[in-house]
């Protein structure tokens, strides 16, 4: 008998956790409309059952790539195993080059930042355009991106952010600023207002290198490149907490990331649970997904299945909680600090009348609409959130680039996008620079960051 490979196991492990006889099937009704993976493998799966053959290789590699990691499905290890599925599967079949070059996003972006002065007048080129579309497997709807003269990171640069703060007073609050790649080397201004926003506020601002938060990376199945992109932005941002600054990231998929995704399994290794000293016979562990609150269990019993052996669970597990803890999204430290006395700042362009879209990260992040707070208590704002808790805009970071994926992605968006012209009229507001560029393509406006829209009181701008 033909052994099946890791990929194939892993898929069929999915099949039986949420679609086996003994299995849980929550998400058969839940998730018809929100997610493609779902109702996808639910089909295969029965399909699988009636013919008693399982499917092949090819349309399980396609039943992954449906996963774009929104993370709305309820079961965090059903999300860990897609991932590691689809690790197994590049390992087995090396993804293609296109989609090697479009998932780095720090190395796309150094380049295209780089060339800039070349790229962009090249791609307006129609006949240039199509050819870097089909050479980089992008749908040919899909607009390239507008790559800016100077990134973030250099801008950063020669305003002396990228060393340390020096001699900073007692006090003084101090941030170590996680822009991540698409502010960093797409939307440049997002990470500038991040940071005048800041600045402006008495908070002292620091941008450590970093690497890509390795999400796209991870998407694609190159699990050993994101692994260490992983460590190195871990040494780095491990040396910011350490130093006292607390960690703020304005990307929701980056906060998502570092918060959540991995830390998880990490309360399970021996390293914490000494850390724990939960004493006995006893092991302390998170309940639910928040992970703030803890309980214990018996040791003799939970320990053969709660383990630290995670998509993650190479690197060191301490370090990975000790992180995801001093991290915050931008909106929640400003909203905290704008609540603890208010912040000097207003609303660019009062009089428009906004629609906020909470993406799927940032709510993941469990931890409200900071953005839409802080506009609400300013003077003129007329703010409302538009999408319910399982809206996604379907654009998945680079995936929605991807020929192949191009009509899935917005028949993901397609819930949102009806909610989103009821409210039309209004101008369009997210802080997932992702889902700006499905929106921006979808309703053809301009999208906003929050951050965009809120100046220090007094600024002209
Ligand atoms: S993801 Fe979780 S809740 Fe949904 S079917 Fe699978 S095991 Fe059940
Ligand atoms: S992470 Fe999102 S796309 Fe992936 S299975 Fe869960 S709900 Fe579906």
């Amino acid at each position: 008998m033909e052994m099946a490979s890791d990929f194939t196991s892993l898929v069929l492990k999915i099949f039986k956790k949420c679609a086996g006889r003994s299995g849980c099937e929550v998400c058969r009704e839940h998730m018809e409309e929100d997610c493609l993976f779902f109702p996808e493998m639910y089909r295969l799966h029965d399909l699988a059952e009636e013919t008693g053959t399982p499917p092949d290789e090819k349309t399980m590699a396609s039943l992954v790539d449906l996963c774009t990691l929104c993370g709305l499905c309820p079961c965090q290890d059903i999300r860990m195993l897609v991932l590691k599925a689809k690790a197994a599967r590049a390992e087995e079949k090396k993804p293609p080059l296109s989609a090697r070059l479009l998932s780095d996003a720090r190395q796309a972006g150094q380049w295209g930042a780089g060339f800039s002065a070349v790229i962009n007048p090249m791609n307006r080129l129609n006949p240039v355009s199509a050819l870097a579309k089909k050479a980089l497997d992008i749908h040919p709807q899909r607009s390239l991106p507008v790559f800016p003269k100077k990134h973030f990171f250099a801008w950063a640069r020669k305003r002396g952010l990228s060393a340390p703060v020096k001699h900073a007073e007692k006090d003084t609050p101090r941030v170590a600023y996680f822009a991540g790649c698409s502010a960093g080397y797409l939307f440049p201004d997002v990470a500038k207002a991040a940071v005048g926003l800041l600045e402006q506020n008495g908070v002292q601002v620091f941008v450590p290198s970093q690497d890509c938060c390795s999400m796209p990376l991870i998407m694609e199945g190159t699990q050993k490149t994101a692994e260490k992109r992983i460590q190195a932005n871990m040494e780095t941002l491990g040396a910011c907490i350490q130093e006292g600054y607390a960690i703020v990231c304005s990307c929701p998929t980056c906060g998502y990331f570092f918060k959540k995704l991995l830390k998880e399994t990490a309360y399970y290794s021996d390293a914490f649970q000494q850390r724990a000293d939960a004493g006995g016979n006893r092991m302390q562990v998170p309940v639910g997904s928040g992970n703030e609150k803890f309980t214990f269990v018996p040791m003799g019993i939970y320990k053969t299945f709660l383990k630290d052996n995670g998509y993650f669970s190479g690197i060191d597990p301490l370090q990975r909680i000790d992180l995801s803890m001093n991290v915050q999204d931008l909106g929640e430290y400003l909203l905290a600090r704008h609540k603890a006395g208010p912040l000097s700042i207003s609303l660019k362009a009062p009089d428009r009348a906004l629609a906020y879209f909470a993406p799927c990260h940032q709510r993941e992040q469990n931890i409200g609409h900071p953005y839409v707070e802080l506009i609400q208590s300013l003077p003129g704002a007329d703010i409302i959130p538009v999408g319910g808790e399982m809206h996604c805009c379907g654009m998945g970071g680079h995936l929605g680039f991807k020929t192949g994926f191009h009509k899935h992605s917005l028949a993901i968006g397609g819930p949102l996008f009806k909610r989103l012209t009821a409210a039309s009229g209004r101008t369009l507001v997210t802080d997932c620079l992702s889902c700006r560029m499905q929106l921006q393509q979808v309703f053809s406006q301009q999208v906003f960051h929050p951050l965009e829209l809120l100046s220090t009181s007094g600024s002209k701008t």
